[in-house]
Formats: structure tokens, C-alpha cells, sequence
């Protein structure tokens, strides 16, 4: 008879609430193995007694097959000597502990077995709009406190009903230990609103009320995830003119949702890269290019030949996609720059200024998550923005921090993340630091982390920007709990979080290309090229400076940007220039911003590459004014040509991209937009190929510039051709997005 063993496998990673436990004792089973397996504080923990080949068996079968959605980072074996004796396999109760490693899992989409049965009129689930199992359903959206149990989920206040704790109990069940687990008899329910808080309908009253609504045209906001959406029929112009009115969204594009990828055809060009991240359990928003003759509202998107996509990913939203049978916008509901509604209290003061009706349900949201954005280039993938499906993110460091670090980010697209030895937790897409309610929304994100985590921080880490929120919250913060706080200037935060993300183990250049940081010299950076060496990093070139006529004002309007350019280049005799952007200037306000200009008024002086793609908009006449951060960056994609290889000329001197050249190309070229517009990008790729050989350095790539689809795309296949390597963010977006990363990162690598 052969020798028994016993073994102790700790396993972390993404491990709870993604039915790991289920599938563990579905295989010990297989291999005949005794003990159990149960969930604690740091992840997963399973004893078996059985034959030792047997157990190897299992553990290779544990990593091969482990489910969709989670992640091992970790799996060590410990072989006992004496045998505990078990006589059966068992799922243990969780266990509490006061060190939180575990991973959270986000929130994952329907999967396919449960829209089956939704669809089955013999399922005791059919239509309800709340079915989950342990592949799928609601995750960090739910969850007050670990270990991941219902208990410990808003979830708690549902009893379940026979039926559906039996299904809890069964280890051979799809739904074992599913903590949303509910049904029509015992779970959460649909109750539709008017605008003034009457309640028209319950359960699939409310849901057939809510359909018959967004078909005539309405706008109902609809309670999902993570939030409250507004939706309305993206084929009505109508509709949609209505939601920009009263969300006071002007053109700032609207997402679309499609009830499926062969409906989601009929109006976009889907590259099959596109299809497996729509259709992935995290189900994202895609920008996808749109198709020529589509019948979509021209207001959903203005301008833009890129639109948002994503699939149904709750029930609910299957439901009335299915139902309504046309393409929905669906997108945050919230009052201008706030971050997105969460509470049925909240959506009923707040929403009757923007909805018609309001469809609530009564499974709370207990921590927000917008949608995530993702954008595909040359088959890699490039985030936007990390939310449901992806965020929170755990992520792993190369090395252990000594002290624990709460690193907060800077002031647009905000996400914190918090450090303990080498496990770093990245929170969710907050927003942008605009508005009380969303300082209330970083503050809540904070607290929710160390509540979860048990987490309390050693040291603070923030932006060097002396006026952004995040910097004055982490002195105020660190001052009162007498913690130690650090700032990190933003490019090498940039530069430090792509090291990180892209896993750089080499000296590289950073070209860090964004809208406006604060630089060492006080100035505003933005078209930065850096290097790191492993121990130090240094401003290696970057663009010349120009200045920005009326600071903030400038970034509203490119046209300040074009002026402040054409002073630079011809001084204050502008006028005899037959150029768009002068025009849309009367000769008095020319005269007044050439004075601010001169005497720097007001006028801080900035290298910021994402200003130059403003004075190249407004040169051209194809934006003089925006009203979204990126905006004309976003519309020039649409005259770029990839056929088009020739590029401006430019000089590098004295470390610095000098743009002058280059410019009076563009103004020659301004009656011809595509040209002009290829030719210009062209001319930002070739830059980033020059600076990377005279330095003999690969690159990476990191800054809000780097959702420029276009230039990115360039700038790989122009790299590829000299031999050079790229890095890109892999797990994070280039923007401000990724910042709170890189300053764990400053920590890291320049804190001895
Ligand atoms: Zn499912
Ligand atoms: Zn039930
Ligand atoms: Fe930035």
C-alpha cells in the first residue's frame, strides 16, 4: 500500500469570491484527497492527507485549471511527516484574521451559463435580473469587510430561501458558497420611480415600465454595478440632445451598449483584439472605430470616428438591452464633474433634474465603480480607465517596502493605492478632483482600503503640485496622525509607475508626455524624456517652453495656446497672418493677450506636448475652444492618415525639442488638415525615435499623450522599424491614472 502523506498548500492571489474553494474540493474529491480548504486572511489555505503522487496530481491540476477569473501570485507546499487522520474533504468556515493580504476580487460579468438560464422559462430564475453563480456577479461592489462571506457583503440582509441555501450548502453546486447567491423568491428586487418618487411598478413591472420608457424616447437612470447609469436610445437624436441638456455634458462623448457583439457590428468595426476584450468577463468600454453609414445619434459622440462600446454585463442590463432591442448610451449618472451615484436615497434627491423615471433595486452598492475604458493598438491594450472588472487591482512588487505607504495620486483621474511589504492595492477610477463631492469620494476610497485591509499608513506619498487637493490632503493627513509625507514630482511618478507596470528591467528613456505637472524649476512639464537607471532618474531633454496665456484659461482654450506660439515665432505682428486661430480673436482681446504674454502675466511657462496638440487644433481651425480635457487631441485622430510618412522638421538643442521649425510646417500646411495632421504626429514619433538613439536607450512610454491612438500606433510601428524596444503600461492606464502606482514606486527605488 503506498506511504500517505500529508501536505499544507497556502495559496494567494485573486482566490476569494471567484468560486476557488468549490473548484478545490471538486478536485481533491477527484484525487481521492482528505482535509479541507478554507479561506483566510491572506488567501487560501488547504491541508490534504493521500498518496503523495496524488497529491502532486493536485496540485498541478490546482494551477492548471484554477477558475477563470482568479489569479494565483503564490502557491508554496509544505510536506508534513505525521498524519492528521482526516476521513473527508471539507469546505471550512472562513476564518478572520488581522493581516489582510487577500486580493478583493472586482466586480465580473454574467457568465454564459447563468443568461441561459435566465432565458429558460422553466429556471426557477427566468428574467430575474440578480442571478449570479461563483463564476460571475457582483464582488468589490459588495463587499463591507473580509474575509469575503455574506455576512461580511450587503447581502446580508437577504435570508435565503430554501431553495437557494441549499445550492449555498452544496459543494457540487454552481452556486456553493456563492455569496450574491438570491432568487425571485428571497433576493433583491426592481421598484421603478418617477422623477417626483413615486413608485410606478415592482419587479418585471418596473423592468417592462423601464423598457417602454427608454424606447419613446426618455431617459430612465438605472441602478447597476457599481452606480446609477443614465440611458436613453442612442438612435434618438432627440434623447440624446436631452440627456447632454441635463447633464450639462456638452460634447464629451457618450458610451454605447449594445445587447451583442453581432448588434455591436451594425455599427462599429470590431478587430477580433476588440471582440475578446468586449466580450472578456471584465467587459470594458472599447473605443472602437465607427462605421461610416451607422445610424447612431451624431450627438453621442461629436466630431470623434472613435465610440465607446460595451456589452451587457449584469443581468439586469441584459434584460433590458434584450428587451429594448436597440442600442442604449449608457453613462454615469451624476451632476456635472461629481463622481457617479451610488445610494437609492441619493439618485431620488438628486436624478429628477436629469431622468424621467429612475429604476432602483434594493441591493445597496457599497463601494462605487465606474466602468473601465480600454483601447486597443496594434493588438495591445491600452487602459483609459481601471474600474469594474479590473479595479481593485493587486499588484505585486519586486521588492519588500519597509514601511507601509498610502500613496494618493495627483489631481485628475484619480485612483490612490495602498503598500504593505511587497502587495500593493490600487483603487479604482475616482475621478477628478474638482468638485467636494468628489474629495468626499477620494476620502471615502481612502478609508474604504485601510477599513478592508486593515491598513494603516507609515508614510504619505503625494504630487509636488503644491495646489492640487491630493498634496494639501496628505500634508493635513500626515501632519495630524504624525506620519511622514513625501513628494514626488509627476513625470518621474509617470516614469516610476511605467518601470513598475511594464516590468522594466533595463536603463531606458521615459518619454513622459502629458498635459500639464509640476516641474522642480516651478514651470509646468508635459514633454519630459527621463532616465532611470534602477537607483537614479534624471530630466534627460524635453520640449521648449511656451507659455500658457491665462493658465487654466488656456487649457479651456487652444486658441491661447496657438497665439502664445505665433508670438514665440513672429512676435506681436500677428495680425497680417491669414491663420484660423487669429481670426477667432478680435484685434483688441490680440493686442491685450500679446501684453499678458510678453510681460508672462499670468502665463506660466510649460513644455507640455498635449498643449502643442491644442495649438496645432486650433491653428488648423479644427478647435479653437473645448469642452472636455483631450478633446482636440481626440477629434485630430479622425484627419490622421496613415499613409502619409513625411514629417516636419525640428531641431534638438541644448536638451531641448525645439518645436519651431515644425510649427511654421503646420502653418504653411493649415488649409490641408490631414496632411498637416499626420505630418504633425508623424513628426512626435519621429522625435521619440531621434532622442531614443542618440541615447542608445530603448523606450517607454507613459503620460496622458499615450491614449492618443494614433500617435501611439505611430510611434510602435516607427520604433519596430529602427530596432527599438517599446514599453507600455500593461496594467494601468498611462495617464494620471497610473501616478499613485509610480510614487509607491519613488518609495521603492529612491528612498534608501
Ligand atoms: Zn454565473
Ligand atoms: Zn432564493
Ligand atoms: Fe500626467
Amino acid at each position: 500500500m503506498e506511504l500517505l502523506k500529508r501536505a499544507v498548500i497556502l495559496i494567494s492571489g485573486v482566490v476569494q469570491g471567484v468560486g476557488f474553494r468549490p473548484f478545490i474540493y471538486r478536485v481533491a474529491k477527484k484525487y481521492n484527497l482528505k482535509g479541507y480548504v478554507r479561506n483566510d486572511g491572506k488567501g487560501v489555505r488547504v491541508e490534504v492527507e493521500g498518496g503523495e503522487k496524488d497529491i502532486l496530481e493536485f496540485i498541478r491540476s490546482v494551477e492548471a485549471q484554477k477558475p477563470a477569473m482568479s489569479q494565483i501570485t503564490s502557491l508554496e507546499v509544505d510536506f508534513k511527516d505525521n498524519l492528521v487522520g482526516y476521513t473527508d474533504f471539507l469546505i471550512e468556515e472562513s476564518i478572520k484574521d488581522d493581516r489582510k493580504e487577500v486580493s478583493i476580487s472586482p466586480d465580473i460579468s454574467i457568465c454564459d451559463r447563468c443568461i441561459e438560464e435566465m432565458l429558460d422559462p422553466s429556471n426557477r430564475r427566468y428574467l430575474y435580473p440578480f442571478i449570479n453563480c461563483t463564476d460571475c456577479g457582483p464582488r468589490f461592489s459588495i463587499i463591507c469587510a473580509l474575509p469575503y462571506d455574506r455576512k461580511e457583503t450587503v447581502m446580508k440582509k437577504f435570508t435565503m430561501c430554501f431553495e437557494c441555501s441549499r445550492e449555498y450548502k452544496d459543494p457540487t453546486d454552481r452556486r456553493f458558497h456563492a455569496q450574491p447567491n438570491a432568487c425571485h423568491v428571497c433576493g433583491p428586487q426592481l421598484f421603478l420611480y418617477t422623477s417626483t418618487g413615486r413608485l410606478v411598478g415592482e419587479k418585471m413591472k418596473a423592468l417592462e415600465e423601464a423598457c417602454k420608457i427608454v424606447q419613446e424616447g426618455m431617459i430612465v437612470a438605472v441602478k447597476g454595478i457599481g452606480g446609477l447609469h443614465l440611458v436613453c436610445d442612442a438612435t434618438n437624436t432627440e434623447a440624446v440632445s436631452l440627456l447632454r441638456q441635463r447633464k450639462r455634458r456638452l460634447e464629451k462623448p457618450f458610451p454605447v451598449m449594445f445587447k451583442d457583439i453581432q448588434q455591436a457590428r451594425e455599427y462599429t468595426r470590431i478587430t477580433p483584439h476588440e471582440e475578446s476584450l468586449l466580450t472578456s468577463p471584465q467587459r470594458p468600454i472599447v473605443l472602437v472605430q465607427r462605421l461610416q453609414e451607422e445610424k447612431l445619434s451624431p450627438l453621442v459622440a461629436p466630431d470623434l470616428d472613435r465610440v465607446g462600446v460595451f456589452l451587457p454585463y449584469s443581468p439586469l442590463h441584459y434584460l433590458i438591452l434584450t428587451k429594448v432591442n436597440r442600442p442604449l448610451v449608457v453613462t454615469s449618472a451624476n451632476i456635472s464633474r461629481e463622481p457617479m451615484i451610488k445610494d437609492n436615497q441619493e439618485a431620488i434627491e438628486k436624478l429628477p433634474q436629469s431622468a424621467d423615471f429612475i429604476l432602483l433595486h434594493n441591493r445597496d452598492i457599497k463601494n462605487r465603480v465606474d466602468d473601465s475604458v480600454v483601447l486597443s493598438v496594434g493588438e495591445k491594450r491600452v487602459f483609459l480607465r481601471i474600474g469594474r472588472g479590473y479595479a481593485p487591482l493587486s499588484f505585486k512588487l519586486p521588492a519588500k517596502l519597509r514601511k507601509n505607504v498610502l500613496a494618493v495620486g495627483g489631481h485628475q483621474k484619480v485612483s490612490v493605492a495602498i503598500a504593505f511589504e511587497d502587495n500593493v492595492i490600487i483603487s479604482p477610477y475616482i475621478g477628478d478632483m474638482e468638485t467636494v463631492e468628489s474629495t468626499e469620494a477620494f476620502q471615502e476610497t481612502v478609508f474604504t482600503l485601510f477599513k478592508l485591509y486593515n491598513f494603516w499608513p507609515e508614510v504619505v506619498v503625494s504630487d509636488l503640485h503644491p495646489g492640487y487637493y491630493t498634496t494639501k490632503w496628505a500634508q493635513l493627513f500626515s501632519e495630524e496622525n504624525q506620519l511622514e509625507h513625501l513628494k514626488v514630482q509627476h513625470h518621474i511618478a509617470h516614469a516610476l509607475s511605467l518601470n513598475l507596470d511594464a516590468d522594466v528591467k533595463e536603463e531606458i528613456l521615459y518619454v513622459c508626455w502629458d498635459g500639464t505637472g509640476y516641474g522642480f524649476d516651478g514651470n509646468l512639464w508635459g514633454g519630459e524624456f527621463l532616465i532611470f537607471d534602477g537607483s537614479n532618474i534624471a530630466r534627460a531633454m524635453s520640449f521648449r517652453y511656451f507659455r500658457l496665456i491665462g493658465g487654466e484659461k488656456a487649457i479651456r482654450e487652444p486658441r491661447r495656446v496657438a497665439l502664445s506660439i505665433l508670438f514665440q515665432l513672429y512676435g506681436k505682428d500677428i495680425l497680417r497672418l491669414n491663420i484660423p486661430a487669429v481670426f477667432s480673436f478680435k484685434e483688441r482681446e490680440i493686442e491685450n493677450l500679446y501684453t499678458l504674454w510678453e510681460k508672462g502675466i499670468n502665463s506660466p511657462l510649460t513644455s507640455s506636448v498635449g498643449r502643442l496638440f491644442d495649438a496645432v487644433s486650433s491653428i488648423l481651425g479644427i478647435k479653437h475652444t473645448v469642452s472636455y480635457e483631450g478633446q482636440s487631441g481626440m477629434i485630430m485622430e479622425r484627419f490622421y492618415d496613415p499613409s502619409i510618412k513625411e514629417f516636419y522638421p525640428f531641431k534638438i538643442e541644448n536638451g531641448q525639442i525645439d518645436w519651431s521649425l515644425m510649427f511654421f510646417g503646420i502653418i504653411e500646411d493649415r488649409y490641408k488638415r490631414p496632411l498637416a495632421v499626420s505630418k504633425f504626429i508623424n513628426t512626435l514619433s519621429k522625435i521619440a525615435v531621434e532622442v531614443s538613439k542618440m541615447y542608445q536607450l530603448n523606450i517607454g512610454l507613459s503620460g496622458g499623450v499615450f491614449q492618443n491612438g494614433k500617435l501611439l500606433g505611430r510611434i510602435l510601428k516607427d520604433c519596430k522599424k529602427e530596432g527599438i524596444k517599446v514599453y507600455l503600461h500593461s496594467s494601468l492606464p498611462p495617464n494620471d491614472g497610473g501616478l499613485a502606482l509610480g510614487q509607491l514606486g519613488f518609495i521603492l527605488k529612491m528612498v534608501k
